[in-house]
């Protein structure tokens, strides 16, 4: 990491922390050459393996753009969209990993997509966990109900 002040090519890290939302660390870092302070952000790389087996930097709007096919007709905003993709986001980086696959992304989409719309959930479960008879439809709204009535 180049100093900013000098372009002396080494720092020392003076002080670590993990951002508010958990995504990226900061680090505090001073010139040994100038005696300059400067911050840096570093966020971990998260990359997804498709089915096809190609692999590419995980994306919130392909998230997004997965979940919103679901959400049509639905009470659903955009900004509703962002955040559970930030979710989303952070639950997978919170296993640690730094490569995932998207059948993982899409099962860490049901449990938040459930608590915004139960119709897009069963939407999107009907796809994602390849739903082939109405009976498949009847157990997830049978899980539904039951919840509720807890
Ligand atoms: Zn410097």
């Amino acid at each position: 990491m180049h100093c900013p002040f000098c372009r002396h090519s080494d720092s020392r890290v003076i002080d670590s922390r993990t951002s508010d939302d958990g995504l990226s660390i900061r680090r505090r870092r001073q010139c040994p050459e100038c005696g300059g302070r400067f911050t840096t952000s570093e966020t971990a790389s998260l990359n997804v393996i498709k089915r096809s087996g190609v692999i590419e930097p995980f994306s919130r709007e392909k998230v997004m753009s997965g979940v919103r096919k679901a959400c049509q007709g639905r009470p659903v905003t955009e900004a509703d969209l962002a955040m559970l993709a930030q979710t989303v986001e952070e639950s997978v980086r919170q296993t640690g990993a730094s490569q995932i696959d998207t059948n993982e992304i899409g099962l860490a989409i049901l449990g938040p997509l459930r608590e915004l719309d139960e119709i897009a959930y069963l939407r999107f479960a009907s796809v994602y966990q390849a739903f082939d008879s109405l009976e498949d439809f009847e157990t997830a709204i049978g899980k539904l109900r039951a919840d509720h009535a807890r």
